[in-house]
């Protein structure tokens, strides 16, 4: 059976953090779905659209990583695709309460999928899109944490404002 495994976030925008956990994963699992979560809930800076057209062009010299939106659970989305494992990845303590949390409602809901988190490579262990967002915000370069496109795309969304 291949293995195929779920990474799921918001990826507002997407970072080298998640870029490394992503082509990590694919050496471990035959395919890894990166999945964005439509969550009518959070006021994103980029659509889901934007998100996902922006993680196609940053993985697309990784052929066994495949982009797509959800929404709803996560659980559901996981057994729809046929996969059996979700990659999270960690980068520090405070990430550790949340994470165990889903991971065990995860199990809870189907035993038959299994939740891998991967260590943040120690260069990003400060990266985040919230962190990214803010930078750009006020102009300042952003390039040593995110892919080159990203950065394009954030001066264009904030060229506008403030
Ligand atoms: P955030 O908005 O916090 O950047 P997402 O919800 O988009 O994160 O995260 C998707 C996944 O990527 C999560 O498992 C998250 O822990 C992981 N992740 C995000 N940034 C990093 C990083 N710098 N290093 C390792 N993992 C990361």
């Amino acid at each position: 059976m291949a293995s195929i495994a779920v990474c799921p976030g918001s990826f507002d925008p997407v970072t080298l953090g998640h870029l490394d956990i992503i082509s990590r994963g694919a050496t471990v699992f035959d395919k890894v779905i990166v999945a964005v979560l439509n969550n009518r809930n959070k006021q994103p800076l980029f659509t889901v659209e934007e998100r996902v057209e922006l993680l196609r062009q940053t993985t697309n010299q990784l052929p066994n990583v495949e982009i797509d939106s959800f929404n709803g659970l996560l659980i559901d989305y996981v057994k729809k695709k046929n996969a059996n494992a979700i990659i999270k990845g960690l980068r520090a303590v405070s990430d550790f309460e949340y994470e165990l949390q889903m991971a065990s409602i995860n199990r809870k809901l189907d035993e038959s999928v299994e939740t891998f988190f991967m260590m943040t490579n120690n260069k990003y262990s400060y990266l985040s899109s919230s962190i990214v967002k803010e930078i750009a915000k006020y102009h300042a370069p952003v390039s040593d944490l995110v892919p080159d496109i990203v950065e394009e795309a954030l001066r264009k969304k904030y060229a506008f404002s403030s």
